[in-house]
């Protein structure tokens, strides 16, 4: 007899049980909008021509070795994440005033800065948004951070709670921790806007609140690094502390490389001094150290002015293409006459589509039309191609007849 004989079975991920389902469905037209990874217009998985060069100058490299990295991960990485969260020139970069850690993408960044949090922070109270991405609401209390909701999204308006965001987060202890999705909030695709930031920032700082941004999308949702980086820049800017978990899956198509950095950005040069060598402690008895490859191969890009370029030029691609999925199944709702007011979808921002679909609708486009997005009714743009969008447009017309 087995010790875990007596094991309940668990549930599959929301999110990656998509997947599973998907893999088990014979049918070959299947179509897969259920996980947040960038596909070509062929429907493939797309590695960029710029990881593709840097790894091949890593390989060629025969000073390279494969020794540890320390705690800490690769310094040229940190370094370069850093500038390209908040800018080069950043007070808070030149001063010294940020403790970068690179972790395992964005999850471990998240988890890790919990981890930190939960032991040293004087408020282990988390807020996220409602609805959030579901690990957040795993990865929080796992690490012993107690969470707690703010109102966000507005299922009447397909838009932003903006009212009910600020109500909550003014009647939120002072001091707690306030998640913070940097841009292309998942999985509703609504954003604040410049000036909401603004008022979200002046609640935030009036209370001491700590923000922690989620950014797993910079230059992924508007095509632009520096766009995106509005709401955490601005908060920079002000020159208070904050928490950044970075995640290059997106951005740079590294999803199974595992590259993150979790950056602190603190009042003094000394704070982050004794910020780093507490994360170290966090970091050491889970995983000892991160992994080379990915990180040498965002260091190299992020690290070549020309490589950098390119990168930009095919970050501005990526971001295009799930623009104009957004304009041409908006279209193909409009000239189905499909019920219902679908502008939201050119609206949302980044790689999701929020599309209020219930579950309902959800389980029937997946068993009549084999179409699998996750039962929130959140489909992924990127997964969708100029072929596949009609029979997309089929499946909701017919689900909300
Ligand atoms: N945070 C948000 C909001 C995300 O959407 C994702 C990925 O879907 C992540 C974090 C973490 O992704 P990863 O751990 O692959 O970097």
């Amino acid at each position: 007899i087995s010790a875990w004989a007596k094991l309940a079975q668990a549930p599959e991920d929301p999110i990656l049980g998509v997947t599973v389902a998907y893999n088990r469905d014979p049918n070959p037209v299947k179509l897969n909008l259920g996980v947040g990874a960038y596909r070509t217009d062929e429907g493939k998985p797309y590695v960029l021509h710029v990881v593709r060069r840097a790894e091949a100058a890593l390989v060629g490299d025969r000073s390279r070795n494969k020794e540890y990295l320390p705690i800490v991960g690769l310094a040229a990485f940190n370094k370069l994440s850093r500038a390209l969260a908040f800018g080069a020139d950043h007070p808070a970069v030149l001063s010294n005033r940020i403790a970068t850690v690179q972790c395992l993408s964005g999850t471990g960044s998240l988890r890790v800065g919990a981890e930190f949090m939960a032991q040293h922070y004087h408020t282990p109270v988390i807020y996220v948004p409602v609805p959030t991405w579901g690990n957040h609401n795993k990865v929080f209390p796992k690490a012993g951070l107690k969470l707690l909701t703010y109102r966000y999204y507005d299922p009447a308006t397909r838009g932003l709670n903006f009212a009910g965001m600020i109500d909550d987060l003014q009647a939120a202890p002072d001091g707690a921790v306030i998640l913070l999705h940097a841009c292309a909030h998942n999985p509703t695709g609504v954003d604040p806007l410049p000036e909401q930031w603004d008022a979200i920032r002046q609640v935030i700082r009036a209370k001491r609140q700590l923000p922690f941004f989620d950014s797993a999308y910079q230059g992924f949702a508007s095509g632009d690094l520096d766009v995106d980086a509005y709401s955490l820049r601005s908060f920079a800017a002000d020159g208070g502390e904050m928490a950044l978990a970075q995640s290059f899956a997106k951005n740079m198509g590294l999803y199974g490389e595992r590259v993150g950095a979790l950056s602190m950005v603190c009042a003094t040069p000394e704070a982050a001094r004794l910020v780093e060598g507490q994360l170290k402690l966090v970091i050491r008895p889970m995983y000892s150290s991160p992994p080379l490859h990915g990180a040498a191969i965002v260091a190299t890009v992020l690290g070549d002015e020309k490589l950098f370029q390119e990168w930009k030029v095919e970050l501005k691609g990526m971001a295009d293409r799930i623009i104009d999925m957004r304009e041409k199944l908006y279209q193909a709702l409009v000239a189905r006459g499909t019920p219902g007011n679908w502008t939201h979808i050119l609206k949302q921002i980044g790689m999701f589509t929020f599309t209020g679909l219930n579950k309902t609708q959800v389980d029937f486009m997946r068993e009549k039309y084999h179409v699998y997005m996750t039962g929130d009714g959140r489909i992924s743009m990127a997964g969708l191609s100029t072929s596949t969008v009609p029979r997309l447009a089929n499946a909701i017309d017919d689900a909300v007849r």
